[in-house]
């Protein structure tokens, strides 16, 4: 069906010896919280390292987090209740390992953030002076935040400030990395770098190790939580480089999201639930009690599935977030980015109902990676929402990706260091790809990419069922011939070419995500199989490990027992 994906394993022509090439030790692409945290870790363990983005490097997932990271840094606390919680919400998917390194490690990463200048929201008195806040399927308050609401900006800016002090990365934004290269010289393949355009030019980059940290997807969905660049790119590379990937059916949906007609779905964080806010429908009727006993802080598959059913219910486009008990200066105080946006649309929480509607928030699903975030293509690291190392099982946390993605940055940073350091590696500077003109029409990417999201939203969303899956593969198969077979090259398309190169990474990783979809017969965590209501742990406690050409599963049962 995706043969033209299949025939794909770089998106552009090249002949090495022709281009300018780079040498670094350690490649990272992605400048979020997980590339970031890489770096520091490679640099600070001797090697050089090059650290690219697509964007300017403030524009990323890491960026806009509100809500803030989880770690156990009280006495009251235990790891094992985090452990608990993280299992829980995981729903028999989450990996011991992955959760065990990432919970315990975490409090360790989160505390050297102090030290390197991060201003953490404080309260004296409090371990650490910390304050910590409580968040939906968390039992004890263990969420640490900052400026309110704008976790994700003071930590990105304390890394980017970290990573500019460390004179052994050299960082280079708006530098788009179009595939990963591999070659084994006739041996089992492994990564070498990467092609990307840097400065409006196309260069090969050859690394002794790479580090995938190039974020996520939400950008495959029409209603999404996630800036522009996150469209997947890493996973499509990664894909073609014919590394595993895993559970790519695992995209959670965040509840919350503003619904304003005509504004962009910005995420209102869950700790506003934590807080005390309640949902309510267009009749003024709170009704999560009913859908479950934790109500407004049940996980957050739950409290998207009870809203897209409430919205059915009352034949209405989107319920409310009811914040009117919480005085209006306490409600500005915690969440001053928030009381800001609500300014803009003016919306008075103190008497205004807020409007809101979930919107497709983070990819469980990638690159699969072992405890030291190495993938199965030798050479190659993912780290964060690219890559899947098994934390979050069929459903994540709030608040445990910023976790993730410095507990495993720190690790796979070292890990690739260390196998730089100790491993020569021999680039062949000669490589050389060709492609065949298409002969097929062009398609105008701009309405593929309008569509795409809208059928995803639409059949690969909170609810889905055997037969819209089937029919959204054959649409994306379609597209895939007229999109997958042409070659958006930067010498005559300039910036253009990157619009190219996103919607065939984005169809390739649609076509994955609703395979996937398709495979897996039962709900489980942000699962939801109309069609196959139920968890079913006889058959499906499992993950789907995928690998190019996209045929058929590879299943991989979980061994520990429930
Ligand atoms: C609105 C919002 C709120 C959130 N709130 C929280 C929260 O409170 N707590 C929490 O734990 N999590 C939260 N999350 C999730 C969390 O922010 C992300 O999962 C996490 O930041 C991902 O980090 P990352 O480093 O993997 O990727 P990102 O931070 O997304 O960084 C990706 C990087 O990869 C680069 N890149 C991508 N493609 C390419 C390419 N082709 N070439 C070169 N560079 C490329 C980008 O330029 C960027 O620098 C939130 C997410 C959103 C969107």
């Amino acid at each position: 069906m995706f043969e033209t994906l299949h025939q794909r394993r770089y998106l552009i022509p090249f002949n090495a010896a022709r281009l300018p090439q780079q040498f670094t030790d350690v490649l990272v692409i992605g400048g979020g919280v997980a590339g970031l945290r890489s770096a520091i870790a490679a640099a600070d363990a001797g090697v050089d390292v090059l650290l690219l983005t697509k964007d300017t490097i403030g524009e990323s997932n890491t960026w806009y987090a509100q809500g803030g990271i989880a770690a156990v840094l009280q006495p009251l606390d235990s790891y094992q209740s985090h452990v608990d919680d993280t299992e829980k919400a995981g729903a028999g998917l989450c990996d011991d390992e992955a959760v065990n390194i990432v919970i315990k490690e975490g409090p360790e990463r989160v505390l050297e953030l102090l030290t390197w200048g991060a201003k953490f929201d404080k309260k004296e008195g409090n371990p650490h002076d910390l304050a910590f806040t409580m968040e939906g399927g968390h039992s004890f308050a263990r969420i640490v935040h900052a400026f309110g609401d704008a976790t994700g900006k003071e930590l990105a800016q304390t890394l980017i400030n970290t990573v500019r002090g460390r004179e052994r990365i050299r960082i280079s934004e708006k530098s788009f990395a179009i595939d990963l290269i591999s070659d084994g010289g006739g041996e089992r393949d492994r990564c070498l770098g990467a092609i990307a355009v840097i400065d409006g030019q196309t260069q090969i980059i050859w690394a002794k190790r790479t580090i995938l940290a190039s974020g996520g997807a939400g950008q495959l969905y029409r209603e999404s939580t996630n800036p522009k660049i996150a469209t997947a790119d890493g996973h499509a590379m990664a894909f073609r480089a014919g590394a595993t990937l895993r559970d790519m059916e695992m995209v959670q949906f965040h509840p919350t999201t503003l619904y304003v007609a005509g504004a962009s779905r910005a995420l209102i964080t869950e700790a506003v639930r934590g807080e005390g806010a309640l949902l309510v429908d267009r009749h003024g009727h709170r009704f999560m009690p009913a859908y479950h006993e934790s109500a407004e802080l049940a996980p957050r598959d739950v409290v998207s599935r009870a809203i897209i059913e409430q919205i059915r219910k009352t034949h209405f486009t989107h319920v409310y977030l009811d914040v009117r008990h919480l005085p209006g200066g306490q409600f500005r105080e915690r969440f001053p980015q928030l009381a800001k946006l609500l300014d803009e649309f003016d919306i008075d929480s103190s008497k205004d109902l807020i409007p809101i509607h979930p919107a497709a928030h983070y990819m469980i699903g990638g690159v699969d990676v072992d405890p030291m975030g190495r993938s199965s293509l030798a050479g190659l690291y993912a780290v964060g929402e690219a890559s899947c190392s098994g934390l979050h099982g069929a459903n994540r946390l709030g608040s445990n990706s910023l976790l993730e993605g410095l507990a495993f940055g720190a690790r796979a940073g070292l890990d690739a260091a260390q196998a730089a350091q100790s491993e020569a590696v021999h680039f062949p500077l000669k490589l050389e790809h060709k492609i065949p003109a298409s002969t097929k029409t062009e398609l105008d990417i701009t309405d593929v990419k309008s569509s795409l999201r809208s059928l995803m939203w639409r059949n690969v969303g909170i609810e889905r069922a055997g037969a819209h899956l089937e029919e959204t593969r054959e649409i994306i198969a379609f597209w895939t011939r007229y999109v997958m077979d042409k070659t958006f090259l930067p010498a005559t398309l300039g910036e253009a070419a990157t619009a190219g190169w996103e919607i065939q990474n984005m169809l390739t990783v649609c076509a994955l995500i609703s395979t996937a979809a398709h495979a897996r017969t039962e709900s489980r965590g942000v699962h939801f199989r109309t069609d196959y209501p139920r968890r079913d742990d006889a058959h499906w406690r499992m993950h789907l490990l995928w690998q190019r050409p996209l045929e058929t599963p590879i299943p991989q049962p979980i061994a520990a027992p429930l």
